[in-house]
C-alpha cells in the first residue's frame, strides 16, 4: 500500500470509526492486508482486532467475508456497523430462506462491504458457489483458535477452512486470535495454511485492568464490599468452583440488592442463554457463574471480574479476568485467596483420573498460580513473565499499589510445621492455631494437645497471621493436605529442612490501608468528576432509550468511555463533539444534536 492509501485508512478510521490514532499494530495489519497480505493477529481481547480487517474491508473491493462462531456476537458486530453507516450483514441459522436470498443477492451485487458468516455456513456448496459469482474483498477468520482440536473451543467446522485458500487463492486472509501459547498459533498456520501469513504479536499487557488479590477472610462479604465499594451498579462477573456455589452466591447477593444471575452447565439451556443475553445487554448485570461461562461474551464494559475461588492455572486466570475492560476503560480483576483454595485444588488433581504426566503438568501450573497469588512483586509483570513477556513494575495491580511488607517467617513457618508433627499430622489449621495459640478449647483437652511442647508456642501472632502462615506453607509445598482425612495437613519431603533448621522462607503481609477513599479512586477510575457525573447519568438514560428503541445494546449506540469524555469535555457544537474518540460522521449525524442538548442540560 502506498502513502495516499496509509492516508486513506487513517481517513476512514477517524471519520468512520471515530478513532484518532492507530493503536499498537492496527496499522502495520492493515496496510499489509489492505495490499493483499495473509496475516495471522495475535492480540489480547480488547486490543483491537475487529479493526484489522474492517479497515481492509472498507478499503479493498468487494466484501469482507467474516467467519466467526458466535452467531449472538455477529448480531451485535453487525448492528454496531451499522451504526457507523458500514454496509455490513450476517447469514446464519437465525434468518429464513427470504432473508438468505436477499443477503446473498447483495452480496452478488457488490451491495455489501462486511458479510459475518457462521462458518458451517460458509463451507456449504451453493455459498461456495455464491462466492465465486461475487467480489471477495478478504477472509477474516475470528476466533481462529476454534481450529485447535487441544483447546476448549473446537470447532470441527474450522478445520475445513483451509478450502477458501485452494479455491479463491488470490484473496487474502486474517486469522485472528486472543490464544497466546505457541502450540495454538503453530496449530492455525497449519490448519489453515497460513504458512505465508506474516504474523503480528501484540504484547498481551492488558495496562486498564487492576489485578488485586486479597487474602481469604469471609469471601462474600469481602466481595460484596468490593463491589459495593468500587463498582456498584455496573457490570462483572463473579466465577465460582462448583454449580452449588454459584446458585447460592448469586441468591446470597441478589438479597443484598446486586442484580445478580446465575449461569452454569447445569442450568436449563433457555434460562442460561437469557441470563447470558440480559448480561449482554442489559447493565450493570452480574453473572455468576462456573468457567463453563466464557467464549461467546463480547461486552465490552464489563467492568470486574472476581474469583471467588482459585482456578486451576495461570493461563485460565489470564483468560477468564481478559472478559474484564475489553472497551479500554479501567477494570478490575479481584480475587479472594485462601488456605481452602490451596487444599481443594492440590486434591482435585491428587483426584484426579488423569495420567502421571498430566497431574505433573497440572501440579507445575498450580504452582504457577500460587508463585502469582504470593508474589509480593508487581501482578503484571510476573504474568506476563509467564507468557514470555519482559515488563517493568506496573504502577496499577495491588502489590505496586499497596506493597506489602515482606517478614522473616522461617520462625513461625518451623513453629507451625512442629505443631503439625507433634499432633500426630492429622488436623486442620483451625485447630492447629488453637494450639499455637494456647487456647484450652474441648478438642484440645480432650486429646491433652494442652501438654504438647508446642501448646501455646505462637501466642504472638493473632489467628489472621496464623491462617496467612498456612496458606503460604501450603502454597510453597511444605505442607501438604492429607488425603484420608478431610482439612487434615501433612508435612511434605521440603518441611524436613524447614524443621531442622537448614533453610528460611519470607512471606508476604498485607497491612490493610484503613479508610481507602474508594469514592475518590471510583471517580478517578471513571475519569468523571463528581461534577460531570449528573450529566453522565443524563447520558447514561438517553443511550439506555436509544438501545431500547432500536433493539440493540447500550454499548453499541456509544460506549461509557464516549459517555465519559463527553460528560469531561462538555462540548459546546458538532466540532468540538466530532474530535472525542468515538463519534465518527454518522453517530455525528444521528445523535449530535440529541447529544449537546444533554450537555446544555
Ligand atoms: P478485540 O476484538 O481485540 O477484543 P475490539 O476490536 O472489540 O477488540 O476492540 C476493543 C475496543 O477498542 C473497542 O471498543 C474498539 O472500539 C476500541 N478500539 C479499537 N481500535 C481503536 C483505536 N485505534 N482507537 C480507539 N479505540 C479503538
Ligand atoms: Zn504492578
Amino acid at each position: 500500500m502506498n502513502v495516499p492509501e496509509e492516508s486513506r485508512a487513517l481517513q476512514l478510521l477517524n471519520r468512520v470509526f471515530g478513532h484518532s490514532v492507530f493503536r499498537g499494530a492496527q496499522s502495520d495489519i492493515v496496510q499489509h492486508v489492505a495490499s493483499g497480505g495473509d496475516a495471522l493477529v495475535l492480540m489480547p481481547t480488547g486490543g483491537g482486532k475487529s479493526l484489522c480487517y474492517q479497515l481492509p474491508a472498507l478499503l479493498r473491493a468487494g466484501t469482507a467475508l467474516v467467519v466467526s462462531p458466535l452467531i449472538a456476537l455477529m448480531q451485535d458486530q453487525v448492528a454496531a456497523l451499522k451504526q457507523l453507516g458500514v454496509r455490513a450483514a450476517f447469514l446464519n441459522s437465525t434468518l429464513d430462506g427470504r432473508e438468505v436470498n436477499a443477503c446473498e443477492k447483495a452480496l452478488r451485487a457488490g451491495e455489501l462491504d462486511l458479510l459475518y458468516v457462521a462458518p458451517e455456513r460458509l463451507m456449504m456448496p451453493r455459498m461456495l458457489e455464491c462466492l465465486s459469482e461475487s467480489e471477495i474483498a478478504l477472509f477474516a477468520i475470528d476466533e481462529a483458535h476454534c481450529v485447535s482440536q487441544w483447546g476448549h473451543d473446537f470447532r470441527p467446522e474450522y478445520l475445513q477452512l483451509s478450502v477458501l485458500h485452494e479455491r479463491f487463492p488470490s484473496v487474502p486472509r486474517i486469522a485472528l486470535t486472543a490464544t497466546a501459547d505457541p502450540q495454538t498459533r503453530d496449530e492455525i498456520i497449519r490448519r489453515l495454511a497460513l504458512d505465508n501469513a506474516r504474523i503480528f504479536i501484540s504484547s498481551f499487557d492488558r495496562p486498564n485492568i487492576r489485578y488485586t488479590i486479597v487474602d481469604k477472610q469471609d469471601a462474600r462479604a469481602q466481595l460484596l464490599r468490593f463491589i459495593r465499594e468500587d463498582h456498584d451498579g455496573e457490570a462483572g462477573i463473579v466465577y465460582c468452583l462448583s454449580r452449588r456455589k454459584v446458585d447460592e452466591t448469586a441468591v446470597w447477593l441478589k438479597s443484598h440488592g446486586v442484580r445478580a444471575l446465575p449461569y452454569h452447565a447445569g442450568m436449563d439451556s433457555s434460562l442460561r442463554a437469557e441470563h447470558q443475553n440480559r448480561f449482554q445487554r442489559e447493565e450493570g448485570i452480574v453473572v455468576v457463574a462456573t468457567i463453563a461461562f466464557g467464549m461467546g461474551i463480547d461486552k465490552p464494559d464489563v467492568r470486574f471480574v472476581a474469583h471467588l475461588d482459585l482456578p486451576k492455572s495461570i493461563e485460565g486466570y489470564y483468560q477468564e479476568t481478559g472478559r474484564a475492560g475489553r472497551d479500554g476503560a479501567p477494570a478490575d480483576a479481584w480475587m479472594a485467596y485462601g488456605l481452602g483454595d490451596v487444599v481443594q485444588q492440590r486434591r482435585m488433581i491428587d483426584e484426579s483420573e488423569g495420567s502421571e504426566d498430566y497431574r505433573r503438568v497440572s501440579v507445575a501450573k498450580l504452582d504457577a498460580l500460587l508463585g502469582l497469588c504470593e508474589s509480593a512483586g508487581c501482578r503484571r509483570v510476573r504474568l506476563l513473565a509467564y507468557f514470555g513477556e519482559a515488563g517493568e513494575p506496573c504502577g496499577n495491580c495491588d502489590n505496586c499499589l499497596e506493597p506489602p511488607q515482606v517478614w522473616d517467617a522461617t520462625e513461625a513457618a518451623r513453629k507451625a510445621l512442629s505443631c503439625i508433627y507433634r499432633t500426630g499430622q492429622r488436623f486442620g489449621a483451625m485447630h492447629l492455631i488453637d494450639v499455637l495459640r494456647g487456647r484450652e478449647t474441648e478438642r484440645i483437652v480432650q486429646r491433652d494437645h494442652h501438654r504438647l511442647g508446642v501448646f501455646g508456642i505462637g501466642a504472638d501472632l493473632d489467628d489472621a497471621a496464623w491462617r496467612n502462615v498456612f496458606r503460604q506453607l501450603a502454597a510453597l509445598g511444605y505442607v501438604c493436605p492429607d488425603h484420608e482425612a478431610w482439612g487434615a495437613l501433612k508435612l511434605t519431603e521440603a518441611s524436613r529442612a524447614m524443621l531442622k533448621g537448614e533453610q528460611s522462607v519470607e512471606m508476604r503481609h498485607v497491612i490493610p490501608r484503613k479508610g481507602r477513599a474508594a469514592k475518590a479512586r471510583r471517580s478517578a477510575a471513571s475519569g468523571a468528576t463528581v461534577a460531570d457525573s449528573a450529566l453522565l447519568e443524563r447520558l447514561k438514560a438517553w443511550r439506555m432509550t436509544q438501545s431500547r428503541e432500536q433493539g440493540v445494546p447500550a454499548y453499541v449506540i456509544f460506549h461509557d468511555r464516549t459517555l465519559v469524555e463527553i460528560a469531561a469535555a462538555q462540548p459546546a457544537d458538532l466540532d468540538a463533539l466530532a474530535a472525542l474518540g468515538g463519534i465518527g460522521a454518522k453517530k455525528l449525524e444521528r445523535y449530535g444534536a440529541a447529544l449537546l442538548e444533554l450537555v446544555r442540560g
